[in-house]
C-alpha cells in the first residue's frame, strides 16, 4: 500500500506541475530522493513517464536537471458512469485529459444496454488508435456493487438486479473491466486527483449527495470495502425511528432527510401548488442562485441534516478530511457554515474542529472521474504497468 501511495503522490505532482525535475518532486512531496529515483525508474521503464530530453541549461553551466512528464499516449483509459437516468462513457489519456465523451439514456434492460456501451467502446478504440495500450474499463454504479464477483447487486434508484456487469462488458469488448459503487469511485477520485494536498491524506470520508446518499471511506490510503464488499451505505442509518418508511425497509434513514430527493420534496411542500412538477436538483440549485426563498430554505434544512449525519461519522471514523460531492455543493457558501455549525454541537466537538470539511474538487460528475481512476489505481498496484 505504501508503494501505491508513493506512486500516486508522484503521479499527482507530475500531472500538476509537469515538466518537473526529480529534485523539485522531492521538495514538493517530502519523499526522499532514493524513493523518487526508484519510482521514476520503474515508471520510465514502463514508458509511463518520459524525460523531457532537451532540458534547460543552467546559467553556471552545470548539468541541467532532466524534467519529467507523463506520457499521455501510454494508456487510453475508459470510464463508464452509470446513473439511474443518464450514463456517460469517457475516454481519457494518461494525462487525465478527456479525449471522448458520449452520453446515453440508461436502459432498463442491462444486458442490451451494456452490449450497446461495449459496441461504442470498440468504436472509440479503433478511432483513437494512437494509444499504446487500453488497459481496461472502470465502471461506476449507483447502488450495491460486489467488485469481487463483478456484479451489480441492487439499488434503490436503478431497477437492475444481480447484473454480471464485468462478465457482460468483458465479453462485449475483450478488455479488463473493474466496477465499483459511485460513492467509492468518487472517494478514490478525490485522493487521486483532488486538490494536491489530498495526495498526502490517508483517511478520508466522501459523502455523495445525489438521488440517494452514500459514502466512500478511504482508510490508510485505500478504499474500505468491508466483509461483504458493500461498505459505505451510511445513508441507511436510521436517525428517526418514527420517521417515514425508507425504500431499504427501515424507517427514518439519513437518506430520507439529506438526499436530493429529500431537498426537492421539501421544496415542493413549501411551494405548495406552485411546484407540482418536481424540479431537478440542478434546477433547484439555480433557484437558490436566483434568490428563491423556498429553494434556499429547502437547501438549508438539508444542510442541517447533512451536518447531523456527518458529525456522527466524524465521531466514529475520525477522518482527516470530509469531502462532500453532488449538485447541492453548488451552494457551498450557503451550506458549509450550517454543516460546520452542526459538527460543533457534538460534545466530542473539540476533536472534530481539526477535520477539514471540503466540497469535491470535481463540480461535474465526480463518479465519472472515479470510474477512470479505478483503472489508474489498478495499473499502479501492479509491479509493472501494462
Ligand atoms: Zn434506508
Amino acid at each position: 500500500m505504501l508503494r501505491l501511495v508513493n506512486r500516486r503522490i508522484l503521479l499527482n505532482i507530475l500531472s500538476d506541475k509537469q515538466p518537473i525535475s526529480r529534485a523539485e518532486i522531492a521538495k514538493i512531496s517530502g519523499l526522499n530522493k532514493a524513493t523518487i529515483s526508484t519510482i521514476t525508474g520503474e515508471l520510465l521503464k514502463d514508458s509511463c513517464i518520459i524525460e523531457d530530453g532537451l532540458g534547460r541549461t543552467t546559467p553556471i553551466g552545470g548539468k541541467p536537471p532532466t524534467p519529467l512528464r507523463l506520457n499521455s499516449r501510454r494508456f487510453g483509459l475508459f470510464g463508464v458512469d452509470i446513473r439511474a437516468d443518464e450514463t456517460i462513457l469517457a475516454l481519457s489519456d494518461f494525462n487525465n485529459r478527456l479525449v471522448a465523451r458520449v452520453s446515453f439514456e440508461t436502459g432498463a434492460n442491462p444486458g442490451v444496454f451494456l452490449t450497446k456501451i461495449g459496441k461504442e467502446i470498440t468504436r472509440l478504440r479503433s478511432k483513437h488508435d494512437s494509444f499504446i495500450e487500453f488497459p481496461g474499463i472502470g465502471v461506476s454504479l449507483p447502488g450495491l456493487v460486489d467488485n469481487r464477483s463483478g456484479k451489480f447487486l441492487l439499488s434503490v434508484v436503478l431497477p437492475w438486479r444481480d447484473v454480471p456487469v464485468v462478465q457482460l462488458l468483458e465479453k462485449a469488448t475483450g478488455l479488463l473491466v473493474i466496477i465499483d459503487n459511485s460513492a467509492r469511485c468518487s472517494a478514490l477520485a478525490e485522493i487521486w486527483h483532488g486538490k494536491a494536498q489530498y495526495a498526502h491524506v490517508r483517511d478520508l470520508l466522501y459523502v455523495s449527495v445525489s438521488t440517494g446518499l452514500a459514502c466512500g471511506v478511504v482508510i490508510d490510503g485505500g478504499l474500505y470495502r468491508g466483509g461483504n464488499n458493500t461498505a459505505g451505505q451510511f445513508g441507511h442509518i436510521a436517525i428517526d425511528l418514527n420517521g417515514p418508511e425508507c425504500r431499504c425497509g427501515q424507517r427514518g434513514c439519513w437518506d430520507i432527510y439529506a438526499s436530493d430527493k429529500a431537498t426537492i420534496k421539501r421544496y415542493q411542500t413549501m411551494r405548495g401548488g406552485a411546484a407540482k412538477r418536481a424540479p431537478t436538483m440542478r434546477k433547484l440549485m439555480e433557484f437558490v442562485e436566483s434568490g428563491d426563498p423556498a429553494a434556499i430554505e429547502a437547501v438549508r434544512e438539508t444542510a442541517r441534516y447533512l451536518g447531523i449525519g456527518i458529525t456522527g461519522l466524524i465521531n466514529g471514523l475520525d477522518p482527516e478530511v470530509v469531502v462532500i460531492g453532488g449538485e447541492i455543493t453548488k451552494g457551498w457558501g450557503l451550506i458549509e457554515p450550517i454543516i460546520v455549525e452542526e459538527t460543533r454541537r457534538s460534545l466530542l466537538a473539540p476533536r472534530s474542529h481539526g477535520v477539514a470539511i471540503r466540497r469535491s474538487a470535481f463540480e461535474v460528475r465526480p463518479s465519472l472521474k472515479g470510474a477512470l481512476t479505478l483503472i489508474q489505481n489498478n495499473l499502479l498496484s501492479m509491479p509493472h504497468m501494462g
